[in-house]
């Protein structure tokens, strides 16, 4: 797959074993910006001991409001070997964590099976959790059937135009419908156990953009009647304009409580009840517009 890379639906088709690189910008080596628990993911990853993050460099999308843009698009990080990857996830299992959270890894998804293999015969038992961008390939998602624990993608937009302006992908719609139901078909509904912590399953997150921008309408929709009303969902309010939404007007403002309460209403009206702590955190003055 990466002789003539099709490891994401962007198919570049370039030769990433002989360092040709496409608009991921990774070729064989591996770029990891961070690894560290972290406790501001879902309630049901993070648990006590924290989410076992690991950050990967770049993206294959370009969404011009990223918030990790420095990372994800700048290229902020240093490469590691599969030895260090393995170890990366062996560190954050010995510290408590309750998985692996691999952040953006549609791009590098043959590097991290290679470092898996690796980890697994180290010791690691850890469920993996998939945090996806959502712009996945079905062809690719196969082959990590019976690997991947959890899969965490984003559902962006459910309008073409819209994905091509903010991300520059105009299939987006159609490639992560696909992605969630083969995502869903392969786990099933999240299952969640005595202590709160997930183990296996689809978390799905939505961030409700300004001037309903992310098509929140038919993306509940879409969860609710064709992935399954059990979706587990994460309504997220957070966001407010950085990197290149300053230059759309549309985007150049943070949510405000009534669009964020629009969408969970939306949501609810579709019957999913399975909501990630639905609440609008910005601070008072954004509240109050
Ligand atoms: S993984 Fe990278 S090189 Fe391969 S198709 Fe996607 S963007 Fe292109």
């Amino acid at each position: 797959m990466l002789e003539e890379c099709r490891v994401c639906p962007r198919r570049c088709g370039v030769n990433r074993l002989a360092g040709e690189s496409g608009k991921c910008h990774v070729t064989t080596q591996t770029i990891v910006s961070s690894y560290s628990p972290h406790f501001g993911e879902e309630a049901p990853l993070v648990g006590r001991h924290g989410s076992g993050t690991i950050f990967f460099t770049y993206c294959n999308l370009r969404c011009v409001f990223c918030q990790n843009y420095t990372i994800s698009q700048l290229g902020e990080g240093s490469a590691v070997d599969r030895e260090e990857l393995a170890r990366m996830m062996l560190s954050l299992q010995a510290k408590g964590c309750h998985n692996i959270n691999l952040v953006s890894p549609t791009h590098v998804v043959p590097h991290i099976l290679d470092a898996l293999e690796l980890a697994v015969d180290m010791g690691l038992h850890l469920p993996l959790v998939y945090n996806s961008g959502g712009y996945d390939s079905t062809e690719t998602l196969e082959l990590l059937d019976g690997i991947i624990d959890i899969y965490m993608p984003d559902a962006k937009y459910s309008d073409e135009k819209t994905a091509e302006q903010l991300s520059g992908i105009k299939d987006y719609p159609e490639v992560n419908r696909a992605a969630v139901k083969e995502m869903h078909r392969q786990v099933g509904d999240l299952q969640i156990d005595e202590q709160g912590i997930a183990q296996r399953g689809l978390l799905v997150r939505h961030l409700v953009l300004p001037n309903r921008l992310a098509g929140t309408e038919e993306v509940v929709r879409f969860l609710a009647q064709e992935v399954s009303p059990n979706t587990y969902l994460n309504v997220m309010a957070q966001y407010h304009p950085c990197h290149k939404a300053f230059d759309i007007p549309q985007l150049s403002h943070p949510l405000t409580r009534h669009e964020f309460n629009e969408a969970v209403d939306l949501a609810h009206q579709q019957g999913l009840y399975r909501l990630d702590s639905p609440h609008f955190p910005l601070p008072l003055r954004f509240i109050l517009r």
